[in-house]
């Protein structure tokens, strides 16, 4: 009966986990063009929130590389675009100011973390995380809200 040993161990670790005041989260993501995580919310009590994003798939970065791309959502498809255009060997991340913050593009089995400062955001933003891998932009996004 392994099944009733591992089920009460990962139940114990959801509330660590989504902890409501936590300045931290993990993302992941892998072979196909999704992020585990649609939606993210950063408490207006943390000075900064560090994001720790997780290629969990084997697919070589030139082949499904992922990244966590932040900017007003207004923005996304614009610097996704222009990301297709600077190429893998700028990480698809074009030198653009509306991005408030973004990880290097990442293969299978590698991870990134950045760190957002919050004074950079507004509680009435929209906000947006993508993937700037060409392609991956309209399904691979999430919504970031502040002080909520
Ligand atoms: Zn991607």
């Amino acid at each position: 009966m392994r099944f009733k040993f591992i089920l009460p161990i990962a139940f114990a670790l959801v509330p660590a986990i989504s902890s409501a005041n936590t300045c931290e989260i993990d993302i992941g993501s892998s072979d196909s063009m999704a992020y585990d995580t649609k939606q993210v919310s950063v408490p207006a009590s943390c000075e900064e929130f560090t994001v720790n994003f997780h290629h969990n798939g084997a697919l070589p970065v030139g082949g499904m590389g992922h990244n966590w791309v932040l900017s007003k959502t207004a923005d996304v498809n614009d610097i996704a675009r222009k990301g297709a255009d600077v190429g893998l060997k700028n990480d698809y991340l074009p030198d653009d100011d509306r991005i408030i913050t973004a990880t290097p593009l990442i293969g299978g089995g590698e991870s990134a973390t950045v760190k957002i400062k919050t004074s950079e955001l507004s509680s009435d933003g929209k906000y947006t995380y993508f993937c700037t891998f060409p392609g991956h932009s309209y399904a691979m996004r999430g919504e970031l809200k502040f002080g909520s």
